[in-house]
């Protein structure tokens, strides 16, 4: 779908305008509120899931360095109760 002013690509049909030159666009061009609504929760689902693999990742980071950390001392620390 290309902007009505401008004819450049929407790359958005939830923007209520055009990102490229800022025309307002009609209602028409537009998808209806439940679709829109639809859309956002979805991004929200991705947004969530990128915000849990990169907390998951920065565990494992972690838990790597308290690894490392481990082994670079020879004494397990249970040993050096
Ligand atoms: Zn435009």
């Amino acid at each position: 779908m290309n902007c009505p002013n401008c004819d450049r690509l929407l790359y958005s049909r939830i923007q209520p305008k055009c990102g490229h030159c800022g025309i307002v666009l009609p209602p028409e061009w537009r998808l209806p509120a439940d679709e829109i609504e639809k859309i956002r929760e979805e991004q929200a689902e991705i947004e969530a899931r990128r915000v849990l693999a990169k907390e998951k990742e920065e565990e494992e980071r972690e838990a790597k360095i308290r690894r490392d950390r481990s082994n670079s001392s020879h004494v397990p620390p249970g040993f050096m109760l």
